[in-house]
């Protein structure tokens, strides 16, 4: 039996204060979750980027957690580009929310706001999914197979934020699944590492694609704070493969630790022994190994210091400017290069079955 979502609620956000735009706040949706949070008290703000008692390192670290799980913002999404990507989906749609009320060590979602950044609901998803609709008219059907899908043209959902807990929060996800339910030759693509399974309820006939993050129960349990246990994540997928969602497997981040190469494979075998035929046909799966960030890196020895042993090696690790102009740092090339040729072998061995779309 699935936990109830008010229940799933209760246990990871205890909202205290709701920030608002103001015509987020007069909107339908942002009057819904309001509704769904009656105690928490309303503060209008001129811009949900801009709330200095979130927003920024200084005064949050030491309440982290409790930034993530007692404040929501609703706010409008302005840009409503598009982007090509062609890794986890051939595009990034634009977000119908960022931030998070999970707390991966690791995660890169909140960095332009700030590293505890809770959940900003975008009250505007409708303009996101027309932006969708726009976009595919104007590229017509996919010609050529790819690996992101060999038919439909795959939109990650969820590239600033975690669909599943947005779930909880408001309808965005609910009807972003219920759009691509009936976009002819488009498909939803999102990954998550929590499990709400009142998404099962959703009928999304094959449109959405759900990622389930993966890590070694050891890792989950330093890094993943706030997410559902490996185990509840890997019971979820043939569940919601019956309810008609394509499932497949996101491996990621790969943080070389040691004795990572056995904890692995055993991930890989529990994998193999757990999931029916019918999950493993139809299973993907992508690999990405870690990339970290200074500053996230200076922060995190705030608050978590215990996970920075294992994610930041400089001597396994080099400086990189992202494509968004981010000083990242990831594992050196001859390192990721003998790593991922590695984790490839380990998934020839122990999940034979399990295609890789792409291993970085
Ligand atoms: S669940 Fe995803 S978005 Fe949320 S903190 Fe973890 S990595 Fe970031």
């Amino acid at each position: 039996m699935g936990v109830a979502p008010g229940d799933l609620r209760e246990r990871l956000l205890d909202i205290r204060t709701i920030w608002a735009e103001p015509a987020s706040l007069a909107s339908m949706r942002g009057q819904d979750v309001l509704a769904r949070f009656p105690d928490a008290a309303v503060r209008e703000v001129a811009s949900h980027w801009a709330i200095p008692e979130l927003h920024g390192n200084e005064g949050n670290v030491a309440r982290w957690v409790r930034v993530k799980a007692e404040n929501l913002v609703l706010g409008e999404k302005k840009s409503l580009t598009v982007r090509p990507n062609g890794r986890s989906a051939d595009f990034i749609a634009p977000s119908s929310a960022n931030g998070c009320a999970m707390a991966c060590a690791y995660c890169y979602v909140p960095r332009r706001k700030g590293y505890a950044n809770p959940i900003t609901v975008f009250t505007n998803v409708d303009d996101v999914l027309r932006a969708v609709s726009r976009h595919l008219a104007r590229t017509g059907p996919k010609g050529e197979p790819n690996q992101c899908d060999p038919v439909d043209w795959v939109y990650d959902l969820g590239e600033n934020s975690d669909c599943s807990v947005d779930a909880l929060v408001s309808d965005a996800v609910p009807d972003a699944i219920a759009h691509f339910r009936s976009l002819a030759g488009a498909k939803a693509s999102f990954a998550t590492k929590f499990v709400n399974r009142s998404l099962l309820d959703l009928d999304p006939r094959g449109g959405t694609r759900v990622r389930f993050s993966l890590m070694p129960q050891e890792d989950a349990t330093l890094l993943d704070l706030r997410t559902s246990s490996i185990d509840e994540r890997i019971g979820a997928v043939d569940d919601f493969l019956a309810a008609g969602y394509e499932v497949h497997l996101n491996f990621s981040p790969v943080v070389l630790r040691e004795g990572w190469q056995s904890r692995w494979a055993a991930l890989l075998d529990q994998l193999s022994a757990t999931l029916s035929p019918a999950a493993r046909a139809q299973a993907a799966c992508e690999i990405i190994l870690l990339t970290h960030n200074e500053g996230l890196h200076e922060v995190n020895l705030g608050w978590h210091p215990k996970a920075e042993d294992v994610l930041w090696r400089p001597e396994a690790q080099e400086r990189k400017t992202s494509q968004n102009g981010q000083d990242n740092v990831r594992y050196r090339v001859d390192v990721k290069r003998r790593a991922v040729a590695r984790f490839r072998e380990l998934v020839a061995v122990h999940a034979p079955w399990l295609a890789i779309r792409y291993a970085f």
